[in-house]
């Protein structure tokens, strides 16, 4: 029997429910661990999970500043989807999709995954030709992809502008299917939930203040709560990324940028895919709870603040009525903003770092809750056989110095338009 399951509740409504244990310890730091990961999101925890299970590194520890998923794991707009046309992210983000087609099961944990399907739209028959590209791509990938006519738009998410007055006409999509959405929260706590089980410590609270390197070699960290000395160190700490690095005297090709994401008021059930606008920064899903989730682009300058501002809200709802004119009778509920690590090609990296044991998990610009299981599965494998598995060898560090960029969007070497 599961530990999370209906018999679980069943069997507790004899003794009121008092069974239930912490989803995870609260130990202290030990003096010294064989592995430590560095951030207690979605990534650093998916890490240490594959650590433990797949790599038998039961002592290792994950540090975290403050309190797990709080930085950008707790803050997207959980949209999930391997749509991608170059070879070196699309097997890589393919992969993270079959992960978390299972994951629920192998975390014995409700992440709340729900395919309900991902469509980009298009407003343009150039838009069109692009979409069919990438489609045609996709499926050559084995990664499922269909091409939608402008009904087939319509029939799927008919509060879109199809009149004849719409300011940007929609000529139809591209749908993958086995996109969707997931709790973000419970990303979190699953991963923490069974990476504690297998018996990696949890650190909440402690800060990561210096990372010490002697000959080349890292031999630990200074934190708030003591010095703790571990031969390999995964930094995963997304927008603080350059911070960390920083600390071992790497400077990175990466700019820190604020991106906002805001929610309605909760509604009756309204829309039942994720839908991206095709000429504006703009997309929407409904939550489980009724809100209505949109997301805009970068607030253009860089920044490490963690909230937003009221000009990118104002934008986001003008591209939002542009495309949804039903949406102007809804009240937004709350907006929030998180630290993106924005790479110079707009593609992560995963990877050894030029310090011998320090490796590193970030520049995830936009995109890295969909990449939360796959990211740590490779980087599991990165930091266990000290090399990178086959699907994140492209992701490497070293591609800014040999010129294999992976510039997915074409949008060249400016981190803030990707
Ligand atoms: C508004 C918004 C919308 C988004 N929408 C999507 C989306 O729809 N789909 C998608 O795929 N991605 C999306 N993203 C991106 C996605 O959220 C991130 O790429 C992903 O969550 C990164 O996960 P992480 O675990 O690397 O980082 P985080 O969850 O940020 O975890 C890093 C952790 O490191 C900790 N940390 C930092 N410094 C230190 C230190 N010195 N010591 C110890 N700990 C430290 C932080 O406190 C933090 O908890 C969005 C992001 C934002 C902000």
């Amino acid at each position: 029997m599961g530990e999370y399951s209906v018999w679980s509740v069943l069997k507790g409504g004899f003794t009121a429910q008092r069974h239930w244990k912490p989803a995870w310890r609260d130990p202290d730091p030990k003096p010294a661990y064989d592995a430590l990961i560095v951030g207690g999101g979605g990534h650093g925890l998916a890490s240490a999970f594959y650590l433990a299970k797949l790599h038998g590194m039961r002592n290792i520890a994950v540090l975290e500043k403050g309190w797990l998923g709080g930085g950008n794991t707790g803050r997207n707009t959980t949209i999930v989807r391997s749509n991608y046309m170059l070879e070196g992210n699309a097997h890589f983000y393919e992969k993270s999709l079959q992960l978390w087609e299972g994951l629920s099961q192998e975390l014995g944990y409700n992440v709340m995954f729900s395919q309900r399907g991902v469509i980009n739209l298009a407003h343009s028959d150039a838009q069109m030709d692009a979409y069919a590209r990438r489609g045609n791509a996709m499926r050559l990938n084995g990664i499922d992809a269909e091409l939608l006519s402008r009904e087939e738009v319509r029939a799927r998410a008919p509060m879109c502008d199809f009149s004849d007055k719409a300011r940007f006409p929609i000529h139809g999509g591209l749908l993958q299917p086995r996109g969707g959405t997931a709790r973000h929260d419970a990303v979190a706590w699953g991963f923490a939930h069974a990476a504690d089980r297998l018996g990696v410590d949890i650190i909440q609270n402690c800060e990561v203040t210096g990372i010490d390197v002697e000959q080349g070699r890292v031999t630990g960290v200074q934190t708030t709560r003591g010095a703790i000395k571990a031969p390999k160190i995964g930094l995963a700490v997304a927008g603080h990324t350059t911070q960390l690095a920083e600390m071992a005297s790497l400077r990175l090709p990466i700019e820190s940028h604020l991106l906002q994401a805001m929610v309605s008021e909760p509604l009756k059930p309204w829309i039942d895919t994720v839908v991206t606008f095709g000429a504006g920064h703009f997309y929407i899903s409904q939550s489980d709870k009724g809100g209505l989730v949109f997301g805009g682009d970068l607030d253009g300058y860089n920044s490490f603040a963690q909230r937003g501002n009221m000009p990118t809200v104002e934008h986001v709802i003008q591209c939002g009525v542009a495309l949804m004119p039903g949406l102007k009778r809804l009240r937004l509920l709350r907006h929030w903003g998180g630290v993106m690590d924005m790479t110079m090609d707009g593609s992560p990296i995963i990877g050894r770092t030029p310090v011998e044991g320090l490796y590193l998990n970030g520049g995830w610009c936009y995109g890295g809750f969909k990449a939360t299981p796959g990211s740590g599965w490779v980087f599991a494998h990165t930091i266990a056989q000290d090399r990178p598995h086959k699907l994140n060898e492209a992701l490497g560090l070293e591609r800014f110095e040999t010129g294999a960029l992976l510039d997915e969007r074409g949008a060249g070497p400016v981190p803030g338009w990707h």
